[in-house]
């Protein structure tokens, strides 16, 4: 989401974005940019999957 005036330094890329923002955990501390909460989307969907609940 692009977000007008809101600058974030994405802790995955390094780059900075005009994007809010989103919450790397648990791939990274801090905020990443939208394209890289693909990754830790799917690094969340692995957690599930690995969760012992699932085994
Ligand atoms: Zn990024």
């Amino acid at each position: 989401m692009k977000t007008p005036g809101h600058f974030i330094k994405c802790v995955i890329c390094g780059k900075t974005k005009e994007e809010f923002g989103n919450n790397a955990m648990p791939v990274a501390k801090g905020l990443c940019c939208d394209s890289c909460n693909r990754e830790v989307l799917l690094a969340r969907l692995d957690a599930v999957f690995n969760a012992e609940i699932f085994g």
